[in-house]
């Protein structure tokens, strides 16, 4: 184990966050890390339990081995730990910076969870600085080709793992550079895009082709001995009161992804906050991503509607460790935006009504309006509370309703309820030589889960393609 007391020892330290004001000032890493000493320190402070709750399904969807290498982190064999990582987390370098880190809040250590993300994220980073990481190119082909449709997380955990088996895989990419919401989505400073792009030329080098700018085509599953679709929920939950003509109004991934292509090119972005009020409509994860990039974009001012009740500063009793906590949380945005603005951005039990257009069909203003539950227990506006907001920029970030239709129709595939490609069994297997993984058929989720069922599709695939030749 690490060091008998070492929790009792060293407090929990994550990687510190820059300055508010600072940050706010370029779009580069939120985080500064930590030498090497504070992390030995901090891998010190895992106990090897009995019973690892970190592993657990509470905890990481990867099943890291997390107290084995942060034990060797502990007894400065490094690279031995990084090779302990490497077996079961296909790409430390995304979830060591994204990672909501279910493992920590599961850990038994509980709110003073070890720092499992950063320790991963120091362990892989240096296994690029050292050249402990080098391209695995496989021994043996087996001969088969695989299609891997999307490239984000999910698409690219599967091309890695079947490629490392034998298969030739190529990942086909409808946008113009790889990565998904890796790439297009999450903000550059929460993950740099140097970061994903370095992965990527890696896979090149182990084999991996990507054929980006290209849709996906029924053809495939001729070409090819086997298919996965892994593009993503990307179906955006509408706004009733916003008409999608009205200008200023957009989707929260087509406006980050704006700000990502504008990063990278050195170009003005098509879209931007710039001097505008912006209204953000969804008090998740992505509205407060939204909330950081307007910011850095210096718009006149933000705020984050969110329809649900704030949520409790501590744990409600139905939600008891090691499940993830339902707490309330100040993301790096709102925290942004407190320090600039002087106050949180989230208005809860709020919602947009309307909104109200110029002559040239640009929105101007936005009726939001209190909610509460009816009598028939749907949140519903309570009259007398509309209050008129300035806005100039609107972006809806309500969340995602499912898989993209095209993608659908073109494959003569139906989702269910949901909105998902998720067959009846639970499998990957969606019949011939076709099968899905990641968000598209598990619906909205996270990176880590994505990476997770990105490779269960792939050992599927695998299975799939050696029965064909017993
Ligand atoms: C703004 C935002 C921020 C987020 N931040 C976090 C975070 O901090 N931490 C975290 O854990 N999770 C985060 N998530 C969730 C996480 O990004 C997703 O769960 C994850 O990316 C899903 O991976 P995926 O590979 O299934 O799909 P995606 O990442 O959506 O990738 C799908 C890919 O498929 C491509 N594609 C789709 N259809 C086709 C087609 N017909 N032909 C060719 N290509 C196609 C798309 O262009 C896309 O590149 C965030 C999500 C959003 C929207
Ligand atoms: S639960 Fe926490 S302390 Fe225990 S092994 Fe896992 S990371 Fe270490």
């Amino acid at each position: 184990m690490g060091k008998a007391t070492g929790f009792m020892e060293y407090a929990r330290a994550e990687n510190p966050y820059r300055d508010e004001r600072a940050r706010l000032l370029d779009f580069d890493d939120l985080h500064t890390a930590q030498p090497a000493e504070a992390r030995r320190c901090q891998a010190s402070r895992c106990m090897n339990c009995g019973v690892p709750f970190c592993q657990s399904d509470f905890g990481c969807p990867l099943h890291n081995l997390i107290p084995e290498w942060n034990d060797l982190l502990y007894q400065g064999q490094e690279k031995a730990a990084l090779e302990r990582l490497l077996m079961t987390a296909p790409f430390p370098e995304f979830t060591g910076r994204v990672c909501p880190a279910l493992c920590e809040k599961a850990c038994n250590l509980a709110d003073e969870g070890v720092t499992n993300r950063d320790n991963e994220l120091y362990l892989i980073e240096k296994g690029f600085e050292t050249g402990w990481i080098r391209p695995r190119v496989p021994a043996l082909r087996t001969g088969k080709r695989v299609a891997v449709v999307g490239s984000g997380p999910a698409g690219l955990a599967a091309a890695d793992l079947l490629n490392r088996m034998g298969h030739a895989v190529d990942v086909v990419e409808k946008a113009d550079r790889p990565g998904g919401l890796l790439m297009y989505g999450i903000p550059n400073m929460k993950l740099p895009k140097e970061v994903v792009e370095r992965r990527v030329r890696l896979m090149e080098a182990e084999g991996v082709s990507f054929l980006l700018n290209t849709e996906a085509d029924p053809a495939l599953l001729t070409a090819y001995d086997a298919v996965v679709l892994c593009g993503g929920t990307r179906k955006p939950r509408g706004l009733s009161a916003a008409r999608a003509d009205v200008k200023g109004v957009h989707f929260a991934v087509e406006y980050l992804t704006e700000a990502t292509k504008s990063l990278l090119s050195g170009k003005a972005p098509a879209v931007t906050a710039y001097q505008k009020h912006v209204v953000v409509v969804g008090g998740g994860d992505t509205g407060n991503d939204c909330v950081g990039t307007a910011l850095r974009q210096q718009c006149a001012s933000v705020t984050q509607l969110e329809m649900l009740p704030a949520a409790p500063t501590l744990r409600a009793p139905g939600n008891p460790w090691p499940q993830w906590p339902r707490t309330l949380r100040v993301d790096y945005g709102q925290a942004e935006a407190a320090a600039l603005q002087g106050a949180d951005p989230r208005v809860y039990e709020t919602t947009a009504q309307a909104i109200a257009v110029d002559e040239k069909n640009e929105i101007v203003s936005l009726t939001a309006v209190r909610v509460a539950k009816d009598a028939e227990g749907r949140l519903s506006p309570v009259p007398g509370t509309e209050r008129t907001l300035p806005c100039g920029l609107l972006l809806i970030a309500a969340g995602f309703i499912g898989c993209e239709d095209a993608t659908l129709s073109r494959f003569s595939l139906r989702a269910d309820a949901r909105g998902r490609l998720l067959p009846a069994d639970g499998s990957h297997y969606l019949g011939g030589n076709l099968f899905s993984a990641g968000d598209m058929r598990t619906g909205q989720s996270l990176v880590v889960r994505a990476l997770a069922d990105g490779h269960a599709a792939a050992k599927e695939i695998d299975s799939y393609l050696r029965g064909k030749d017993a």
